[in-house]
């Protein structure tokens, strides 16, 4: 059995230990300040805790589920990519984007992806296991200690890294209590987005939450027909019940949705189905963020040119739904899902 990481316990779960080995309370709070607000790495740099306590959390806790197996930075330098072993061996991805004074951490959820979508190289790789709360946890952490340690902090998480978020629920949502705690990472709600292919349940749960973290979900086409092939969830839960849900939590929680619309040349990237997506969210609270393809070996998808995502960019906004074309980021060191894995892994 390899050994619990101490991110997998709460404040509560620390301090039952602590009363077992016979160490005062307090100790708890002393040792998450360590672990998530210090630039250490090992339990043996705690310098306030008894070198006694230091060896026996050693002894029993891991204090980082990750090993990383290799680091790129793209050209500019303000995207880094990390590649990291669990302890049974598989490899998840990780990036940090910074930009101005944004530092934005997307983090996995899975390793693979059930969906197998066609677009991602993260779907082509199969389905293996959820993420445990500690193995999501570590992934900001690792990018915040190398922050901090330059005076700096991760600002945001996105849940756009390799697996769907929405069926590993209750381990996503443990890993954003640590992100947002004021006594661990501090991180505003406001600046964590779960992005979902899109199901409906998820969407739902995230709705009766009080933190106000936001929901991106990958849309990537205005039809049944045409999502049904592009994002495969689209055949359990089509357009009309995904769209009923994220009208539901605009209701519930009086905040935008935003959509991600990959756009590929000669598939979705039409003015038709500019007008079409137009019609289909009128009235919704919501903001379309067009993304050019990332082109990978796993199908024979490429971007738009220039004047092709211009006019379908301008025709969402003749129907009144807010939109921006995002440019592409890190794309140099395979920062597109599932890529650095693939070929490192
Ligand atoms: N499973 C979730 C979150 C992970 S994928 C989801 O699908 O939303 C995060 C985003 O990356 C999704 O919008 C996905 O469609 C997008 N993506 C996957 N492959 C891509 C590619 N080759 N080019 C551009 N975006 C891609
Ligand atoms: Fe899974 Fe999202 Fe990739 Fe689809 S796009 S295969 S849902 S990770």
């Amino acid at each position: 059995m390899p050994k619990v990481s101490i991110t997998e316990l709460t404040q509560k779960d620390i301090e039952d230990v602590l009363t077992q080995w016979g160490e005062p309370k307090y100790r708890a709070k002393q040792i998450l300040d360590w672990v998530y607000r210090k630039p250490v790495t090992d339990f043996s740099s705690m310098g306030n805790l008894p070198p006694g306590l230091r060896e026996k959390l050693d002894s029993e806790f891991m204090f980082q589920s990750l090993a990383l197996v290799t680091q790129e930075k793209s050209r500019d330098g303000n995207t880094i990519k990390s590649l990291f072993r669990l302890h049974d061996g598989h490899t998840i991805e990780s990036v940090l984007m910074s930009y101005e004074k944004r530092q934005t951490v997307c983090v996995s959820s899975q390793v693979g992806c059930a969906f197998g979508c066609p677009l991602c190289v993260t779907g082509a790789s199969g389905f293996e296991r959820n993420l445990t709360p500690a193995e999501i946890t570590d992934q900001v952490l690792f990018f915040s200690r190398q922050l901090k340690a330059k005076g700096k902090s991760v600002t945001n998480v996105v849940f756009m890294g390799m697996g769907e978020p929405m069926v590993n629920f209750e381990a996503v949502w443990r890993a954003i209590e640590n992100f947002t705690s004021s006594s661990l990472l501090g991180i505003g709600a406001r600046h964590i987005t779960i992005s979902t292919a899109g199901i409906p349940q998820g969407i739902k749960k995230l709705g009766t939450k009080k933190l106000q973290v936001g929901l991106a979900v990958s849309l990537h086409a205005p039809d049944n027909e045409l999502r049904d092939n592009l994002v495969p969830p689209n055949r359990m839960y089509p357009l009309e019940v995904l769209i009923s849900a994220c009208k539901k939590y605009v209701e519930a929680t009086n905040r935008r949705v935003s959509f991600e619309y990959v756009i590929i040349r000669n598939v979705n990237d039409s003015v038709q189905q500019a007008i079409e997506l137009g019609n289909l969210l009128r009235g919704l609270n919501c903001f379309v963020n067009i993304i050019p393809v990332n082109p990978s070996v796993h199908n024979e998808f490429a971007p738009p040119g220039r004047v092709k995502i211009q006019s379908f960019s301008e025709t969402l906004e003749h129907h009144h739904v807010p939109n921006t074309v995002r440019m592409k980021r890190g794309l140099d060191i395979d920062a597109g899902c599932g890529q650095l894995r693939e070929r490192k892994g």
